[in-house]
């Protein structure tokens, strides 16, 4: 156990005593790693009050000072980089190799800082009269930002960046699984010179973040996280009829086409599936669809892959594979992989059980792979959100692409092939909000990035990133 609890961050104090506190355990050794303290409706209502005032505080400054704030927040960050990657290992047991969301978050605070003095309105003619009419594009005021355990900073990156560019002030709720590394970025916040309560840091588990939600006070409300969750934030923020955006899970397809380099697209298949965060990514291409013709050379490839690996520690830099992020998650992810070896949903090649040895106490499953899946089978449809993929077999273009959209989720596909006409047409024809070909995940403050269909709505990145935190207004001058 480690010392007294990690306060919440609400204006510039730190707030220990709330009634309610999270035992944060690393992941990595199963050990309780912090004690956090939770955020309840009375620390919410605190939280709204004085990111009200710095809300008002922060639109008294000009546009170029607030862009240069936010340009000495990016500064900020980028000087503890070091700490928040170890931050961000801490949390969620991310191997370092891989904790690159740190570098994320300063990418996207300079992007936005870019726009912070040139968000400009227009002028319309109108119909019937020789009036001014100006559209005038505003910040809403306070929103709620809520963020997954396996995201914080690259939340705090893609969210609470084009709120504070676009005037408002936020209260960030990082999940009470990782709450470390987003109480750090608050504390750099206030380093930056922002105002004391532009940013709030929240920690919380449902009930904090259903007290955000319901807030009269909380304007718009941004959700990073499942798709269950998200249901109980749209019912929640119905009450106020509070405007919401929702970037939700997915069970991306992966293309491989008989044209493909194989060795990169098996490469690049294992680091964007099982070895991406053990699987625990929305981006995770967890759903392998391979052309006949390559499938065994393919998935000779793709496993041997997998072997080269090194699990283990995630603050040595070479290992490339951790722990999924408790061990109800664990029980959950093998109940899943016994439910498919027991309804024979596919072939399981490899993995399917709890890592032993020295890697026993933390919550390790073996990179898991199934063959032959067959894609209507809950392993098929349903995010494992573990280092869990299925890969099945296709014959022609056309039944690669309709098995890749038949699920209901559409946030990233994946493609392998060398054609350019074909990568052109198959992923016009592919229902996903991001369509990578030959390449992973690689999610750019440029945007924009988000779902279709049960993926959510809304999008993080770029102009259209920035707009989801901006409303209009019309002010019209008679001049008649
Ligand atoms: P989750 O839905 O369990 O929790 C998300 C957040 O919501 C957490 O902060 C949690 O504390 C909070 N929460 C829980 N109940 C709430 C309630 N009733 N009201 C308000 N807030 C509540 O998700 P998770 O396990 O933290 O994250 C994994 C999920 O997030 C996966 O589905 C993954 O695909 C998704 N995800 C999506 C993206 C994206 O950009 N689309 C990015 C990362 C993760």
């Amino acid at each position: 156990m480690t010392g007294a609890p990690v306060g919440l961050l609400i204006g510039g104090d730190r707030i220990t005593s709330t009634g309610h506190t999270h035992e944060h355990i690393f992941p990595a050794t199963g050990l309780p790693n912090a004690t956090v303290a939770m955020a309840g409706a009375a620390d919410v209502d605190r939280a709204v009050d004085a990111a009200r005032a710095a809300q008002r505080e922060w639109m008294a400054q000009t546009v170029d000072m607030r862009r240069d704030r936010l340009i000495d927040l990016a500064d900020a960050v980028h000087q503890h980089l070091d700490e928040l990657a170890t931050l961000n290992v801490q949390d969620y047991a991310v191997p370092i190799s891989f904790a690159g969301t740190a570098h994320m978050l300063e990418g996207f605070l300079r992007h936005f800082a870019g726009y912070a003095d040139k968000i400009a309105g227009s002028s319309t003619p109108v119909s019937g009269s020789f009036d001014v009419n100006l559209v005038e594009r505003e910040p809403y005021g306070v929103v709620g930002v809520i963020a997954p355990w396996n995201g914080a900073l690259a939340v705090a990156g893609s969210c609470v960046a084009p709120a504070l560019a676009a005037g408002n002030a936020v209260i960030f709720k990082p999940s009470e699984l990782a709450p470390l590394a987003a109480l750090r970025f608050g504390e750099l916040c206030l380093e930056a010179g922002l105002p004391p309560g532009l940013v709030n840091i929240l920690p919380a588990g449902a009930e904090g973040g259903d007290a955000l939600v319901r807030h009269p006070g909380i304007r718009k409300v941004h959700f990073t996280g499942g798709g269950t969750t998200a249901r109980a934030v749209i019912r929640a923020a119905a009450e106020n009829l509070t405007p919401v955006v929702a970037e939700l899970g997915g069970k991306s397809g992966n293309i491989i086409f008989d044209d493909a380099d194989l060795d990169r697209a098996a490469m690049l298949s294992a680091h964007q599936g099982p070895l991406m965060q053990s699987g625990q990514s929305c981006a995770c291409a967890s759903r392998l669809l391979v052309h006949a013709s390559v499938y065994d050379t393919f998935v000779e490839k793709f496993l041997a892959v997998l072997d080269s690996a090194p699990a283990g520690d995630p603050f040595d830099p070479l290992v490339r594979f951790g722990p999924v992020i408790s061990e109800s998650a664990l029980t959950r992810i093998l109940d899943t992989v016994d439910l498919a070896v027991s309804a024979g949903a596919g072939e399981l090649l490899t993995g399917g059980k709890r890592m032993g040895g020295p890697l026993a106490q933390g919550f390790y499953i073996e990179p898991t792979v199934f063959a032959d899946v067959d894609n209507s089978s809950p392993l098929a449809q349903t995010e494992t959100f573990g280092p869990v993929v299925s890969i099945s077999r296709f014959t022609d273009d056309d039944q690669a692409v309709r098995t890749a959209n038949d699920t209901r989720y559409g946030l990233n596909a994946f493609v392998h092939t060398r054609d350019l006409r074909r990568a052109h047409r198959v992923s016009r024809a592919l229902e996903s909000g991001s369509v990578w070909i030959n390449s992973t995940s690689r999610i750019s403050p440029q945007g924009p990035y988000g779902g279709y269909k049960q993926s959510g709505f809304g999008r993080t990145g770029g102009w259209e990133g920035l707009l989801e935190f901006l409303q209009t207004k019309t002010i019209r001058i008679g001049l008649d």
